[in-house]
């Protein structure tokens, strides 16, 4: 895997100020003081503060930022409703969401859908988010493997990347070619719903060399694999590098209910 140029090691380093001035992207000098446009606005289907249910920060409370809209059309899509458009409620520029997100007094920011980078006004909800929040935020994006990242990939973001399995249906959208953007704190996440699925995940995992390379969750279909299963196969195929992980928010509340 080809190492990338990782900025968040320089945001460890460098005061903010000048973090501002070296890493922000040119273009963007030149926003002050223009108007808003359809490339600052996105489609949201719902915001709120919950505990993460999934990901390297499971278990912590995160703000959520859902985009309307996706590209896919997974068999086991539990977010389906936000996809359609006249669900979509919400037109918010990307100085509303970080004024949202900087109310909040939330830490972790998951941007998620449908599939948040398809939103003409991404790039500038990136820039505000990463640049110009009142407190430094762990920001993460989940995405759904099939859209190219990098053109995203030098914002100080966390990426959750789905490879799709078989039994979505949508593996053939997948682009592989993100793997070479990814991180060693980026997570590639396989949703299961078959042993079939568990069998595939590892012949991407071996073909891409990806065990030392990102964080690796195997993740559960809700009610459609038995979760000891996926268990017995880490254990078969002595898979330490791997985690699992369940959608938490489904134990706690009804697995349909919104907004959590
Ligand atoms: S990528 Fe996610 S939001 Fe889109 S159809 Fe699949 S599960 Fe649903």
């Amino acid at each position: 895997m080809t190492e990338r140029f990782d900025v968040r090691h320089i945001r460890n380093i460098l005061p903010s100020g000048l973090l501002r001035k070296f890493i922000r992207p040119k273009h963007q000098w030149r926003r002050r003081g223009r108007a808003f446009s359809i490339f600052d606005t996105a489609a949201v289907a719902e915001k709120f503060i919950s505990i993460n249910g999934e990901g390297e920060k499971s278990g912590e409370l995160a703000v959520f930022i859902r985009f309307c809209g996706c590209n896919l059309n997974c068999s086991y899509c539990d977010t389906a409703w936000a996809n359609k458009k006249n669900l979509c409620t919400e037109t918010l520029s990307a100085r509303n969401i970080l004024s949202y997100v900087n109310k909040t007094g939330i830490k972790n920011v998951t941007l998620t859908g449908g599939e948040p980078l398809l939103q003409q006004g991404i790039a500038e909800i990136l820039n505000l988010l990463c640049y110009y929040s009142k407190r430094p935020l762990y920001i993460e994006i989940e995405t759904n493997g099939s859209v190219d990242i990098s053109g995203f990939s030098h914002y100080p973001v966390h990426f959750t990347m789905d490879y799709k399995l078989p039994s979505s249906g949508m593996e053939l959208s997948m682009l592989t070619g993100n793997f070479m953007f990814l991180l060693p704190d980026d997570t590639v996440k396989f949703v299961i719903g078959t042993k079939n699925d568990m069998e595939r995940a590892l012949e991407v995992i071996y073909e891409f060399s990806l065990l030392k390379s990102v964080n690796i969750h195997f993740s559960p279909v809700f009610g459609k694999i038995e979760i000891s299963e996926i268990v017995e196969f880490m254990k078969e195929h002595k898979l330490n590098d791997v985690k699992l992980s369940l959608q938490l928010h489904k134990f706690i509340w009804d697995k349909d209910t919104r907004g959590v």
